[in-house]
């Protein structure tokens, strides 16, 4: 293997090779990247002759169930685990939720994630900040294992970095991620297909709960903060559940004067999950932090206790310190 690959990718790559099956599984709320490195990787790793099990603790959103192999991946783990697991865009072991515990019975356990908030997880982590996407992190493993993307993989990866940078919009939009993108394309992503798919295929009931979050958008520290929250009203009102919220938070970031954007969701078990957006000069992964959740400097999420007027009252406070001095 060339000696382009990062040691940590080639120590892995050998890994994949000394098996012959392994569990792969992300995040809970699963998002594009979280769904596309998932679905991607275990596609790639069948191509290199493994049996592949896909997991995730929460079903896909309605909006990535087009993505080849969504209708395979399981909530639980299967009874018989395979000696190896690789995990996906989790930044720490609680982010895999419910399936966490079978994790530790699992001999192997490889962390792929592009989170700089990452806690120290697994066997063998490697952890690369610079990545717009954890895509493009298995699109390089792949490559090292010689498994060239198919149509069906080129799919999910091409979806997991369009949606991490946000349309190929926010600060992580780099050269990298754009070439690997251009790759996926001429290996088979469809770019208007995938853009329907994702943005254009959302429910009559989500597109209620944006116009609910945008009728009760709200301004904090002078303007320079824009939130708004969806109660557990608003979801029976809407005829929707919480796991219809991806992107709304850009139309609150959208505001010129917004240097940082929050959501606030609350969701069945009373807890308050929040969804933080940020311009360049504010990081919102620091907010995130301190309230237990992780993220990106730009783009970040934590989950606090109810009541939500508290939770907002906390976090919009502490979002408002980390603005810039002006
Ligand atoms: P979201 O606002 O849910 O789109 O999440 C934005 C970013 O923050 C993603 O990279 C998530 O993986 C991360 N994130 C969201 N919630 C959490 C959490 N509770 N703990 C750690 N990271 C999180
Ligand atoms: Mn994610
Ligand atoms: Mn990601």
């Amino acid at each position: 293997m060339s000696p382009a690959f990062p040691k940590k990718m080639r120590t892995i790559a050998d890994l994949i090779r000394r098996h012959d099956s392994c569990l792969v599984l992300t995040h809970v709320s699963p998002d594009g990247d979280a769904l596309g490195s998932l679905l991607g990787l275990a596609l790639g790793l069948e191509r290199a002759g493994l049996r592949t099990y896909r997991a995730c603790a929460d079903p896909a959103p309605l909006i990535y169930r087009f993505l080849p192999g969504a209708d395979r991946i399981g909530s639980d783990l299967p009874a018989q685990l395979p000696a190896l697991a690789i995990a996906v865009d989790s930044d720490g072991p609680e982010r895999v939720g419910a399936l966490a515990g079978g994790l530790e019975r699992v001999r192997t356990v490889i962390d792929i994630d592009h989170h700089a908030t990452e806690k120290a997880f697994g066997d063998v982590r490697w952890v690369d900040p610079r990545a717009a996407a954890t895509g493009e992190m298995v699109h390089r493993l792949l490559r090292a294992l010689e498994v060239p993307p198919t149509p069906d993989i080129a799919t999910c990866l091409y979806t997991a970095i369009l949606t991490d940078t946000g349309r190929f919009c926010y600060a992580n939009t780099t050269p990298r991620a754009l070439r690997v993108a251009a790759e996926l394309v001429r290996a088979g992503a469809n770019p208007p297909h995938i853009y329907r798919e994702v943005y254009e295929s959302k429910s009559f009931s989500a597109s209620s709960l944006l116009g609910l979050a945008l009728s009760r958008m709200r301004q904090a520290a002078d303007g320079r903060v824009v939130f708004s929250l969806l109660s557990q009203e608003d979801f029976v009102r809407a005829g929707s559940t919480p796991d219809e919220t991806e992107g709304i938070i850009d139309h609150l970031r959208a505001v010129r004067e917004a240097q940082a954007a929050a959501l606030f969701v609350e969701l069945p078990d009373g807890s308050v999950r929040v969804s933080m957006r940020s311009q360049d000069a504010t990081d919102v992964s620091e907010v995130a932090l301190r309230f237990g959740g992780g993220g990106h400097p730009n783009a970040s999420g934590c989950t606090v206790p109810g009541p939500s007027e508290q939770a907002q009252q906390r976090v919009l406070q502490a979002l408002s310190e980390a603005l810039p001095r002006e």
